[in-house]
């Protein structure tokens, strides 16, 4: 029984969350993956972190 994803798809979906709104169910499934996944929830951490990062620079730049 595949109840989670693997760490390709948690990872690719996180990519593409940047880009599109994700399904309920591959929000669910994801949340699971990343409850579960230490490699991923590093990953999600330094995604979240470079946004933050770029988001302050150019917010910087437009002021
Ligand atoms: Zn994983």
């Amino acid at each position: 029984m595949k109840l989670f994803y693997d760490c390709n798809t948690a990872t690719r979906l996180m990519i593409e969350s940047e880009d599109r709104e994700l399904t309920k169910r591959e929000k669910i499934l994801l949340r699971l993956h990343l409850m579960t996944c230490k490699l991923c929830r590093n990953y999600q951490k330094q995604m979240k972190g470079m946004a933050e990062y770029l988001n302050k620079h150019f917010a910087e730049e437009h002021l």
